[in-house]
């Protein structure tokens, strides 16, 4: 690959500012060999290693046809928009490249006539955002609502225009030849390079969309980025789930009096307070043996109705085979109950309450899903390794086998990073520590005026340190939750000297580059929860489940948070550590060992001295 990537290869000629790595040349020598050789490889690429083109140059000169697979929408545009033009002009090569995305970002036509006939507006707020999908209508050739940058594809009116699998025909429908998101299918399955998300990625492999065949086996070789969101969005996917919402839709799309007759039945059962987010339970935990009862109670009825539907035409009834196949996944959800292999826990997080049952052990799940499928799998993200080794999330993700790469950052945390451990904090669990953190957060940030992002673990200290920081500093606090993600982000740019408060979803996926983000400070180890329903059953069924998961985790997790500050070779700062349990505790040393290997001190004065260095 050295004629890509070494000094007077492809790359340099072609962009004057393109800086030759040997970590990158190192990945793409590993990623070709794996593809030609039929291994599996999983590849800890450190922050500015350039891991896409150090994959998707050995993929275009393969010739093989690959399935890319990526955690976020972003990158997905990233790679389509960005650097595969990139590899098309470097490499000369031009293999037809498309994108596939879940129904929801999809138009269908079948709901849009639907829509025009009897428009339903639920405020006048949605009246211009109709008109300006009507326009787009016009022109539009592939249907993918990410086209209208304006609306987002969770707006209530693409959410009724969208190609839900709860309101699709399939090859019944008067507009399946023409339908985009069937054409997107079709169009994926010819094509050499196809980009997923991890999502799209399992429902396909587990063939959820039962009516279709799937796609993605056709293509020889999967590269998983961004694969440390693997395990989660697997867990999810092979994971059932059952709402009284998803009967209730289901019982309103039944034919004239089978409707009336099933909905009076299966009133009383969907009324009850286990269905109702706002009663005596807890947000989210385990599945009761009350709520087991009376979400059991449903089957009878359930079992009535599928045979009472089974016995329509359904050249009458086109929707009938569609109802049949969601009652057979409320069934695959209820005998889950019963089911020791599955955790069944609840969570009201997002309003009603959603019953949902996953399996314990998702690595054998993920195995199968693989299995004979593909030649080549390589999985790569900066942040999979814990103590410098790729062990633990080999055995998480079901590769035992695959050789393995770690491949260090190209940038000098040694020198533009020193890692701060406050010397005289309570411990993090004392009632004295937050009053004692809030002190010291103020000291750090009239160090670094602002600039900084604080990472916490919980909702209570996004607002305990955002709301103290706004009443005791001039700083610009941005707090999470009083504007959308994105916005915050780019006010954290835009504005002079803020601060940004937040909580797990500020830990990832952000990047400042520039002097903006000075600082990085975390509030204490994030380790899971240790009563969360999932965790807490997968680490009943190890050994050590603190050494050997929740650590692991929370190393990783720690490696996430602390990335945010170092994201070009320009970039200087503080990172902070409130949480002395990384010094005084033997689990510490794991936390550290596993970052870059960067200065630590506990005295103030040094970063002090730090910051007057630049
Ligand atoms: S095939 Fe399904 S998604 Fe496509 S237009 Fe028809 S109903 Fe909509």
């Amino acid at each position: 690959m050295k004629h890509y990537f070494g000094p007077n290869g492809k790359l340099s000629q072609s962009f004057a500012d393109y800086e030759v790595r040997g970590p990158q040349n190192e990945m793409a020598e590993a990623v070709f060999d794996a593809i030609n050789t039929g291994q599996n490889l999983i590849v800890e690429a450190g922050t500015g290693v350039g891991k896409t083109l150090a994959y998707l140059i050995p993929i275009f000169e393969s010739g093989k046809s690959a399935v890319i697979s990526t955690a976020t929408k972003v990158l997905q545009h990233q790679l389509l928009e960005k650097d595969i033009p990139v590899i098309k002009k470097v490499t000369g090569l031009n293999p037809d490249v498309s994108i596939l995305k879940g129904r929801s970002n999809y138009l269908c036509l079948l709901r849009k006539e639907q829509f025009m006939l009897n428009p339903l507006f639920r405020s006048k707020r949605d009246i211009p955002v109709w008109a300006e999908v009507k326009a787009w209508l016009s022109f539009t050739e592939a249907g993918d609502f990410s086209e209208m940058e304006e609306v987002p594809v969770n707006h209530p009116i693409l959410t009724s225009l969208n190609a839900d699998r709860n309101y699709c025909t399939g090859s019944k429908c008067p507009f399946y030849r023409e339908c985009y998101f069937y054409r997107a299918r079709k169009k994926a399955q010819k094509s050499q390079i196809v980009l997923v998300n991890h999502h799209l990625l399992f429902a396909d492999l587990s063939v959820k969309e039962t009516n279709f065949a799937t796609i993605l086996p056709l293509h020889p070789v999967l590269t998983v980025d961004e694969a440390h969101k693997l395990e989660d969005i697997a867990t999810s996917q092979f994971g059932e789930m059952l709402t009284a919402r998803m009967i209730a839709v289901l019982l309103g799309q039944l034919p004239g009096e089978l409707k009336f007759r099933h909905t009076e039945k299966f009133r009383e059962l969907l009324e009850d307070p286990v269905f109702d987010s706002d009663m005596k339970f807890r947000q989210r935990g385990v599945v009761s043996e009350e709520m087991k009862e009376k979400l059991l109670a449903l089957k009878p009825g359930l079992e009535t109705l599928r045979k009472d539907l089974t016995a329509l035409d359904d050249d009458t009834f086109e929707m009938r085979d569609n109802l049949i196949r969601r009652i057979g996944s409320f069934f695959d959800f209820l005998d889950t109950l019963e089911n020791q292999d599955f955790v069944k826990y609840y969570d009201s997080n997002s309003g009603a309450r959603q019953f949902r049952s996953v399996p314990i052990d998702i690595s054998s799940k993920i195995e199968q899903a693989f299995s004979g499928n593909f030649e080549t799998i390589i999985m790569t993200s900066a942040t999979l390794s814990v103590r410098k080794k790729l062990d633990f999330f080999k055995n998480r993700v079901g590769l035992k086998d695959a050789k393995s790469c770690l491949l260090a950052s190209t940038f000098d945390f040694k020198n533009n990073t020193i890692l701060y451990v406050p010397k005289t904090l309570p411990d993090v669990n004392q009632d004295a520590f937050r009053p004692a953190a809030v002190e010291e957060i103020i000291r750090i940030l009239n160090l670094t005026e602002g600039r900084a992002f604080l990472l916490c673990t919980s909702h209570r200290n996004v607002s305990c340190f955002a709301d103290e920081l706004r009443a005791r500093t001039e700083l610009n606090i941005l707090k999470q939750g009083e504007s959308s993600a994105p916005g915050l982000v780019g006010r954290f740019i835009m504005e002079q000297n803020s601060v940004l408060v937040g909580s797990f979803s500020f830990w990832e996926g952000i990047d400042v580059k520039g002097e903006a983000l000075s600082c990085v400070i975390i509030d204490r180890l994030p380790f899971p929860q240790p009563d969360e329903p999932v965790f807490k059953a997968r680490a009943d069924r190890m050994e050590n489940g603190f050494f050997g998961y929740s650590v692991p985790l929370a190393v990783l997790q720690f490696k996430q948070g602390l990335g945010r500050l170092i994201r070009s070779n320009e970039d200087r700062g503080i990172l902070c550590v409130l949480d002395n349990r990384v010094l005084t505790k033997r689990y510490g040393k794991i936390f550290l060992e596993s970052f870059y290997p960067v200065p630590l001190t506990r005295s103030l004065d040094e970063v002090k001295k730090f910051l007057a260095q630049s």
